[in-house]
């Protein structure tokens, strides 16, 4: 302590607590206010609210809208398309509860200033497919983040929170949370009554296809470090469905978006000859997973399996036909602005790579998977449901709280409910928010949280500067240190145990027990070096405790991976011991427990209800 003694202690006192800044952050800080005017409501960010989060850059579509109101679609249509999309295995209860308030949230965006665009036919919003609506989406985050700026007591920018805080008297209650300030390194210390986590999924568990100083661009974006799983784990909550990782069929090289050229444009996809392939792999896939491939849509996995196969069969590199709808100078601009509003890399890779699609159909490939809850994936934290429509056994207390009191999760964090995108995890956040605030009045006794806990805990954060400081002094060039390893080395080591052992892209997504149980004994002795990180300065904190919930995350995935005995989702992973999809042992949600103190983890299964008609 002695060589940081400048370090200031910093402590905040909350009603409510809000860990992350985006979507789901944002709309559970609104939403507390509304319900509770008079309480201390903070957010707390790593980045800065203005920007921060997965789509922070920009959108050019809001990707969960229902249009009750002209009658386009109802929660029960919502339910049934995502449960369809995920091979079945959806929390419809929450589902539902997403899909009936969805809209409400759109409306308010809109009253706040987001430009929708309108159907110059119809004046509705203009759909670009059946769930998606059109934005100019520039300014969706700084819109968003106002809204939560001016309901929040206090917003806490560039704090990265490491811990949750447990409760004194009752160890089963969250009490708050402690962080660092990523510029100044001060400690800060956030005592709460609730605590609401909405801190984004998981990039970078798995080898990224990018790698080197391309590194940085992956679809997901490379700060979502798995803070949503990792805080909630560490405490004892319950996680769901963390195997249902995502692949995304995307531009090669810059993950270039894919939806709004299928679905506005209209263009299609062929092989390397020019020939449709995906009904090349019916039966193969009929054989894998029965009556799941006539399902409409198809499941986005099964149409990344039939990519798969063909590129596997030699009939890759698979290519988006562009060179037909760019012929229409509309579409063409609908096109470039298509990623220039998102993703602009991929316009500088094609640019870079002589592509222009009018001229040249342009190639796709699967990323890398990823976790996230809010996506066309479900992982995240196991909830308790709406009082009026949750089965008795998805209800143990108020709307998505967590197995532990008192801790609520919303947007990548909550789990078992896909297809949110960014107005379903803003809508969530808002169902945490007003559920949090209830439970918060009826607990009515304060927490209080254990100076001496506080004390373990800071010196846990900040070791990474001692190690660093006292292993310097061994290296005589360059960065090696027999003391210490830097985060980006574990993150890399990390990378590449969960890409070959648990089924990422370069074993062609392909994992099976032997390679789980081997994985895990790997990450054993990863986790043991992990205690050795050396961190340069504050950044490299930051990065340090980044990947430390990255590897908690990573082994719950590898656990979840392992207890789940079948292949429901092929296109984003296989268990090569068990590739048929089981509905007779496996119709049902995989749940973990991870115990601290042993450092033991426990799985269970949980029953799917279908409760929508
Ligand atoms: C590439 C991409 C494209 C997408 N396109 C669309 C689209 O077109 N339309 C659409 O509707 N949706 C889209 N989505 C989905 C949408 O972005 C997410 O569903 C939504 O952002 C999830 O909200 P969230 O609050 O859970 O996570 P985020 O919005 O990612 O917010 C998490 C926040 O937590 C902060 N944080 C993380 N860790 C910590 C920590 N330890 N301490 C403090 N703060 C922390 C982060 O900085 C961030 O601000 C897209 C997502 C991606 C990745």
């Amino acid at each position: 302590m002695g060589l940081f003694s400048r370090r200031k202690r910093i402590d905040v006192e909350s009603d409510i607590l809000v860990v992350g800044g985006g979507m789901a952050g944002c709309g559970a800080t609104y939403e507390s206010r509304y319900w509770g005017r008079d309480l201390k409501v903070v957010c707390v960010e790593k980045a800065n609210i203005e920007r921060s989060g997965a789509v922070a850059q920009g959108l050019y579509a809001i990707n969960c809208y229902m249009g009750m109101q002209w009658n386009e679609n109802q929660p029960e249509d919502f339910v049934k398309y995502a449960s369809n999309d995920l091979m079945g295995l959806v929390r419809e209860d929450l589902a539902y509860d997403i899909g009936r308030h969805v809209d409400s949230t759109v409306h308010k965006f809109e009253e706040w200033g987001l430009p929708i665009m309108k159907d110059p036919e119809t004046g509705r919003y203009q759909r670009e497919g059946k769930w998606q609506i059109m934005i100019h989406g520039e300014s969706y985050k700084p819109i968003v983040a106002e809204a939560a700026r001016k309901a929040a007591t206090d917003v806490y920018n560039r704090i990265m929170v490491t811990h949750l805080l447990m409760d004194k008297k009752n160890p089963n209650r969250a009490a708050g949370a402690v962080g660092f300030n990523v510029r100044t390194g001060d400690f800060y210390v956030f005592k709460a009554k609730a605590v609401i986590v909405a801190a984004g999924g998981a990039s970078h568990i798995f080898k990224p296809r990018s790698v080197g100083e391309g590194m940085g661009r992956t679809w997901y974006a490379p700060w979502s470090s798995a803070s949503a799983y990792g805080l909630p784990i560490q405490v004892g909550a319950k996680m769901t469905q963390m195997e249902n990782r995502i692949v995304l069929t995307r531009f090669k090289d810059g993950y270039g978006p894919v939806g709004a050229y299928f679905l506005h444009l209209g263009t299609y996809t062929q092989n390397a000859y020019g020939d449709e392939y995906e009904s090349r792999w019916y039966d193969n896939t009929k054989e894998l997973v029965g009556d799941y491939i006539d399902r409409h849509p198809v499941p986005t996995c099964l149409r990344n399996h039939a990519l798969l196969k063909e590129v596997a069969n030699g009939g890759g590199p698979i290519r988006m036909v562009t060179k037909e709808a760019f012929q229409d100078p509309h579409k063409e601009t609908v096109g470039w602005e298509n990623f220039l509003g998102m993703t602009i890399g991929q316009a500088v890779v094609w640019a870079s790579q002589n592509i222009d699609p009018k001229e040249i159909n342009p190639e796709l490939t699967t990323s890398e998977p990823y976790v996230m809850g809010s996506h066309a994936t479900c992982s995240g934290a196991w909830a308790s449901g709406p009082e009026d429509y949750a089965p008795p056994e998805y209800r143990w207390g108020y709307n998505r709280m967590m197995t532990v009191n008192g801790l609520f999760g919303a947007g990548d964090a909550s789990g078992g409910t896909p297809h949110k995108f960014s107005s379903g995890s803003f809508t969530e956040g808002r169902i945490a928010g007003k559920a949090a605030v209830n439970y918060m009045n009826d607990m009515g006794e304060d927490t209080q949280i254990d100076e001496a806990e506080i004390s373990r805990i800071e010196a846990e954060i900040y070791q990474p500067l001692d190690n660093y400081q006292v292993g310097r002094n061994e290296i005589v060039g360059g960065t090696v240190s027999p003391s210490y390893i830097l985060p980006l080395h574990a993150l890399q080591r990390l990378e590449k145990l969960m890409d070959e052992y648990c089924g990422g892209i370069s074993v062609n997504y392909m994992t099976n027990e032997p390679l789980l149980t081997r994985g895990l004994e790997l990450m054993d002795m990863l986790k043991e070096d992990a205690e050795h990180i050396g961190a340069e300065d504050y950044h490299q904190l930051q990065r340090t405790w980044e990947f430390k919930h990255r590897l908690l995350a990573s082994e719950s995935v590898m656990h979840h991976t392992l207890f789940r005995k079948e292949t429901r989702w092929p296109g984003y992973y296989y268990r090569g011991d068990h590739m048929q999809l089981n509905d007779e042992d496996w119709h049902c949600f995989t749940l973990s427990q991870y115990d601290a103190e042993s450092g033991k983890w426990t799985m269970e299964k949980a029953p799917v209800y279908h409760i929508v008609e």
